[in-house]
């Protein structure tokens, strides 16, 4: 055991120092900064002196954020190096820090604190982002029942519990379900028209259970070629119905992981907590942590886009029916028709794939095109630096003012390996802090992503999909990194609503198809030539294909969601069923079967954080539009629209109001036009 200062994870400096960070380190580390959290939070509630910001407050946000910094390196590793030691440490340290956050939103005393600090004159006196700290943490007193009656507590903690554990059962029922279906093919021509990656994969499958031939799976990375490129008419059916009845009572060995006991529970649990919590519905409840104000907005929100999308999905559905007629296909398209016949009419179309385009995108060009966007948008300079990292491959930069002030500073892992999980995200590692000795803690990100890394004598190359991952994640880490909010809570993505957290990241994604920033981020790996004029028009025109379809279909997910948590009431007949069926009415153009049972493996749903909340999707991708037609109208590298834009939104965190920030940039509330007008859909 080392003693406590030798551990480095409690020995701060302005970075972690991974090449000192040992999976032995990180549960005593975790171990005695609760304890300490613990210990200091009740001393300072156990006082006779009125409780302030600074006497408080400000002491227990320091040492949370000193937590934090701890914790981060460890989930961190988790992620991006996860030996078995580092696995066990993690998992040693997850249920402690899970529970103290539970506790905390459950401590009387501490609730007592916030609320007579709240109303305390001293009070008026506080910043922007100490007052939003304090509405946010008693907005989460509320929503965790501090306020019920003692016997309303104990039903409310059980419901909670009840409910959590109905969630994992439908994730687990799903996956197995998933899993339980398999299809030997013997045969090749029955695969005729799958891309040699999908055949190799399912050879390899096959080759693991001991098979000849290939064996198909529900996994993604197999169900979605076989719906996409299977000649097999009845084939595609097959799995598409094995697909879409997985976990219902339709679905395979008499319905052994049936979801829809388990959905009713979710459920009716759902209303009845948000009801005991005083809203009327739990879509109600879910809005309380958003940017969108109440169920009838967000309900006009996704109808008016269903209403501007639906006559274009109309019309590419019947521009699909001719193609698909014309080219020896059913005269009526069904659900497992679709994606195939869509694919047929891309290929031709466009006569481009996403391999074409990888040698234009070799990664040190990408990277070098990415930061002189943010030099030109926002005046501020991109530097390599060094530092101690987990991995030969990691990068580490350092992001300046003008003048050459260190602003914050980031590490790139851009490679997939092993022990690395896959995917692409943002994480926090160190947060903007004012110290009170007046100096800064300054701010640090990690971005992950899982691309090929490069090989003998080549730079990793990028297809345009990557590219636009690449800037996301960068847009999420310039929220994080260009904060100007000195109070961890609420700096950077803390405390932003969950249906506006993505209007930094997705607004980053517009660049990757204007022209100019093309030719920055994207220059031949051999010859450095930038993409020509006809890749560059197929590249444009692929951005909007069956962008109505696709469109309605994000709605009918929305609004099934949304409509399902205001309307669910079995006893009057308004099933989940039923509701779906509704909504398909509203706004689908495609029929699905009546076998569809696609509400039972909904999981970002009933599972995941979505609850009464996958409108989000739309909604930040209208602001981020939005945002970005202004740049349009002003001049793409206006350095004014820039700087507003830096002011206004990515300084600005969680200390104000998601919709305030929109309006002090754009003058007015968002409207869905600009989303519109990116898709050709237009009026
Ligand atoms: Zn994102």
């Amino acid at each position: 055991m080392t003693a406590p200062e030798n551990n480095p994870l409690l020995a701060p400096g302005p970075l972690p120092a991974f090449h000192a960070i040992k999976p032995e380190h990180m549960e005593p580390a975790i171990d005695a900064l609760l304890g300490g959290l613990k210990k200091a939070t009740a001393r300072l509630l156990d006082t006779n002196q009125p409780p302030s910001w600074e006497n408080t407050l400000r002491p227990l946000e320091d040492m949370e954020d000193r937590l934090n910094r701890a914790w981060s390196p460890v989930g961190h590793l988790h992620n991006v190096a996860d030996t078995e030691a580092v696995r066990a440490a993690y998992n040693a340290c997850l249920p402690k820090i899970t529970n103290y956050a539970t506790e905390r939103y459950q401590n009387e005393l501490l609730h007592r604190t916030y609320r007579e600090i709240a109303g305390s004159p001293a009070s008026m006196k506080l910043g922007p982002a100490e007052r939003k700290i304090i509405d946010n943490a008693l907005r989460d007193f509320r929503l965790s029942g501090i306020d019920l009656s003692p016997p309303d507590r104990v039903r409310f903690k059980e419901m909670k519990q009840r409910l959590s554990q109905l969630q994992t059962r439908f994730e687990e029922n799903l996956l197995d379900a998933t899993q339980a279906w398999k299809r030997h093919v013997t045969d090749e021509s029955q695969l005729d028209g799958l891309p040699e990656t999908a055949l190799a994969l399912a050879a390899q499958t096959a080759a693991r259970e001991g098979k000849t031939g290939w064996v198909l799976t529900l996994d993604l990375p197999c169900y979605r070629p076989v719906m996409a490129y299977a000649h097999d008419r009845l084939l595609r059916r097959e799995i598409y119905e094995a697909y879409v009845t997985r976990a219902s009572e339709l679905g395979l060995h008499d319905g052994r992981w049936d979801n829809s006991a388990i959905m009713d529970d979710i459920l009716r649990l759902r209303g009845e907590m948000a009801r005991l919590l005083g809203f009327k519905n739990f879509a109600e409840y879910s809005l309380a942590t958003k940017m969108a104000h109440s169920t009838s907005q967000v309900l006009e929100f996704l109808l008016d886009l269903a209403r501007r999308s639906k006559p274009y999905a109309e019309r590419e559905l019947e521009e699909l029916r001719a193609f698909a007629a014309g080219h020896g296909g059913p005269s009526s398209l069904a659900a497992w028709d679709v994606p195939y016949y869509a694919e047929r009419l891309r290929e031709q179309r466009f006569n481009f794939s996403q391999e074409e385009l990888r040698p234009y995108f070799p990664v040190p060009v990408v990277l070098q095109g990415m930061f002189k966007l943010v030099e030109r948008l926002y005046g501020l300079h991109v530097k390599a630096a060094s530092a101690e990292t987990w991995h030969p491959d990691v990068r580490f930069f350092t992001l300046h003012e003008a003048d050459g002030a260190v602003r914050g500073m980031f590490y790139v892992d851009l490679y997939a390996r092993p022990l690395k999980r896959g995917g692409a995200w943002m994480d926090e590692c160190v947060s903007r802090r004012r110290r009170e000795d007046g100096s800064l803690q300054l701010p640090v990100a990690y971005l992950n992503c899982n691309f090929s890394p490069p090989v003998e004598g080549r730079p990793s190359l990028l297809t345009h999909d990557e590219v636009l991952t690449l800037f996301h994640e960068f847009g999420h880490g310039l929220h994080h990194l260009l904060t100007a909010v000195d109070r961890p809570s609420v700096a950077g993505i803390n405390g932003v609503a969950w249906d506006a957290v993505e209007l930094p990241s997705q607004f980053m994604e517009n660049w990757c198809w204007e022209r100019e920033v093309l030719d920055w981020i994207g220059r031949h790996h051999q010859t450095g030539k930038p993409l020509d004029d006809t890749l560059y028009q197929r590249l444009r025109a692929s951005r909007n294909f069956h962008a109505g379809l696709q469109m309605v279909r994000q709605l009918e997910f929305a609004l099934f969601d949304f409509r399902l948590h205001t309307e669910y009431e079995p006893a009057q007949g308004r099933t989940t069923l039923a509701i779906l069926e509704e909504v398909r009415r509203q706004v689908a153009v495609i029929d699905a079967p009546a076998f569809n049972r696609f509400p039972h493996g909904f999981s970002h749903i009933f599972a995941g954080g979505y609850a009464a909340g996958y409108y989000s999707y739309k909604w930040a991708e209208v602001l981020s539009a939005d945002a970005y037609a202004r740049f349009r109208e002003e001049g793409l590298f206006n350095p004014v629209t820039g700087r507003q834009f830096l002011n206004a939104i990515l300084e600005q965190g969680g200390a104000r109001d998601a919709m305030e920030l929109f309006v002090a940039f754009r003058g007015r509330e968002p409207r869905i036009d600009a989303l519109l007008l990116e898709y050709g859909m237009a009026a």
